[in-house]
């Protein structure tokens, strides 16, 4: 098959579009709906100048999408004054998947020239994953944990590196996901809060909103500049464009439900091809709908205190992150 732009032999084929590219032209083409993204999202303030640049943390996984997130921004602002890149990685503490990915994050930017910054749950809270799920004292699945801890390791450096927006590298299989298991779990609280910018995670699989979330536990603006590309697409550009990814799955995930998810949305892309920008394009409307009705009927303001251990915003006495902490140690 050739390239319908230059003729060339096609590397891909976009079922949802119809089109043919080559390599160049596919490479390019990811480089421009993640550069739309940006410019539709009005990500770079009209007030960003090169004497007072907006800091944007990137959160780094050393999987794929992160990966190609950090290389498009990087080749797009690096001669652009009003925006500073810093790479975040976390460390959760698991033998035999976080150290090789890490090195990836550290090749990656490295050769870039970008920022990077680690941060690792036994420093931060005195626990592993790994040890996590030995223990498990409140018999939860281990990214219920997870998610909780990188939330409140993602607010805090976001803060203290000065960041104005946190972006994360969930692709458009991951958006299209999490908004079928919203949708069909009837849960309107999370298809609003999709209208926050403030959404996302940092889970590498992409399943960051999770039910533990506590209102308000994030300050710092998210988005999702890749959100766009589907996965497949996100691999094949690793891939030709030689980034030094990870590819292994976390030996802890354990979302069933979403396995189920994604084997239906790619049966259904399968038949119909487009169904994934469909669903979103629907979703994002769905969203902006549900927030103004529950901003509305809630007054438009969460009941909001401080953990009285650690300081943190939280609607209970201690927040979530500090019972679970305590629940660990005392296992
Ligand atoms: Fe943590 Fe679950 Fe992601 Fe593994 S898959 S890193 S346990 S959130």
């Amino acid at each position: 098959m050739d390239c319908d732009k230059c003729g060339r032999e096609a590397v891909m084929n976009a079922a949802y579009s119809g089109l043919h590219l080559c390599e160049d032209h596919f490479l390019s083409s990811v480089d421009k709906r993640v550069r739309r993204r940006v410019r539709e999202d009005n990500l770079v303030p009209d007030d960003a100048t090169p004497e007072e640049p907006e800091t944007w943390v990137v959160g780094l996984s050393g999987g794929k999408d992160s990966v190609v997130l950090t290389d498009i921004l990087h080749r797009t602002f690096e001669r652009d004054p009003r925006i500073e890149l810093v790479a975040l990685t976390v460390h959760e503490g698991i033998e035999g998947y976080r150290d090789e990915s890490v090195a990836a994050c550290e090749e990656l930017t490295a050769e870039l020239g970008v920022r990077h910054e680690l941060v690792s749950y036994e420093e931060e809270f005195g626990v592993r994953m790994d040890d996590v799920v030995e223990d498990d004292p409140e018999n939860m699945a281990a990214c219920a944990y997870c998610g909780v801890f990188r939330r409140d390791v993602l607010s805090r450096y976001a803060e203290e590196l000065g960041a104005d927006k946190l972006l994360t590298g969930h692709n458009l299989d991951d958006e299209a996901q999490t908004a079928l298991m919203n949708f069909l779990e009837g849960d309107l609280a999370q298809i609003a809060k999709h209208f926050d910018a403030s959404l996302g995670g940092f889970d590498e699989r992409g399943a960051g909103e999770d039910p533990t979330r506590e209102a308000g536990d994030h300050f710092v603006p998210r988005a999702k500049p890749l959100r766009d590309v589907p996965e497949k697409e996100v691999a094949l550009y690793a891939h030709l464009a030689d980034l030094p990814a990870h590819i292994t799955e976390c030996p802890h995930a354990s979302e069933a439900y979403r396995g189920e998810i994604q084997s239906l949305l790619h049966d259904l892309e399968e038949n119909h091809p487009g169904t994934r920008h469909s669903i979103m394009a629907g979703y994002e409307e769905l969203a902006a709908l549900a927030a103004e009705e529950l901003g509305a009927r809630e007054g438009g303001s969460a009941d909001l205190g401080e953990c009285e251990q650690c300081g943190a915003a939280t609607t209970r006495d201690r927040c979530r992150k500090c019972s679970l902490l305590d629940a660990l140690h005392a296992a």
